[in-house]
């Protein structure tokens, strides 16, 4: 065994809200340490702990907004996310489900919760993700997958009750739906309290752990309660989590893309030319249309 060694435990930062119905911890790239480069493909994370929403006739979410150059992937922990897009995308996640809308060329879309979840209320979770897109794909056409979590890759532990579920990559032999541009690795460790789960990845790439429920013990010895965020360092390869009680551990990797990165708002491009361009692209309704 040759053990990642972590090189931070990052609590959740302050939260902020993201339109009228997310409150994230941005954890990448708000927290020092946590830039775009950091994590590379993955340029951005933003968590929605566990929160208690009221039942409203009012959807709350975020209103038509563009994106271009990279990809949003959604994982509805608790309550539902509805999505619309001006490439025709859209559809509805629940309770596990992920939504993989690659923005690439650009795109108009919305989130918001799912009208008939809203009305009743009730706990909402969620992760999202921007993951970064190689320079030549960046223009390429649009796309949307809805990844269901009865189609994830799913390997059952060794108590026979904890199962990793995979959502991207590959997990001892298992691999997930989702079609990627890069090498990105995303699963779900859902571990029942005392199990045990295994991994590894090359060490180039850029690897960490966000612990949604539960809290659990990572390489043996550093406790990781709720909400925090672990990241290692490119070093070795392999690392374990044991659960300390019933637990739920999203586990990021990837193979960096290292190009330049040009970001501002909703696009993330490689040049500040790049980034004039799609400002004006935006202007011009070449991102589609999509009723608000
Ligand atoms: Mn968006």
């Amino acid at each position: 065994m040759n053990t990642k060694i972590i090189e931070a435990v990052i609590a959740p930062p302050p939260t902020h809200w993201v339109g009228d119905g997310f409150k994230v911890h941005n954890f990448i790239p708000g927290v020092p340490g946590l830039d775009m480069q950091k994590m590379d493909p993955i340029i951005l994370m933003d968590y929605n702990a566990k929160m208690k929403v009221a039942g409203s006739e009012h959807a709350g979410g975020v209103g038509v907004h563009p994106h271009r150059g990279f990809e949003t992937v959604t994982i509805a922990y608790q309550g539902k996310v509805q999505h619309h897009d001006s490439h025709g995308g859209g559809g509805i996640i629940g309770q596990g489900d992920v939504q993989w809308m690659t923005a690439s060329s650009g795109i108009l879309h919305k989130e918001y919760y799912e009208k008939e979840w809203a009305k009743s209320g009730g706990d909402f979770q969620m992760v999202q993700l921007w993951v970064n897109l190689p320079k030549e794909v960046k223009m390429s056409p649009p796309r949307y997958q809805a990844i269901l979590r009865e189609n994830m890759g799913h390997v059952v532990l060794e108590d026979m009750e904890s199962f990793v579920e995979i959502i991207a990559g590959e997990y001892k032999g298992t691999k997930g739906p989702a079609l990627t541009f890069s090498n990105v690795q995303l699963m779900n460790a859902r571990l029942k309290k005392g199990a045990k789960a295994d991994f590894s990845f090359p060490s180039r790439f850029n690897t960490a752990i966000l612990v949604i429920e539960g809290s659990v013990i990572v390489n043996g010895n550093e406790h990781v309660p709720a909400n925090y965020f672990v990241k290692f360092k490119n070093e070795g390869e392999d690392f374990s989590i044991e659960a300390k009680e019933n637990a739920l551990v999203l586990v990021l990797s990837g193979d960096p893309i290292r190009e330049p990165i040009a970001a501002y708002g909703p696009f993330v491009m490689n040049t500040q030319e790049e980034i004039r361009q799609a400002f004006k692209d935006f202007e011009d309704g070449k991102f589609g249309y999509l009723e608000d």
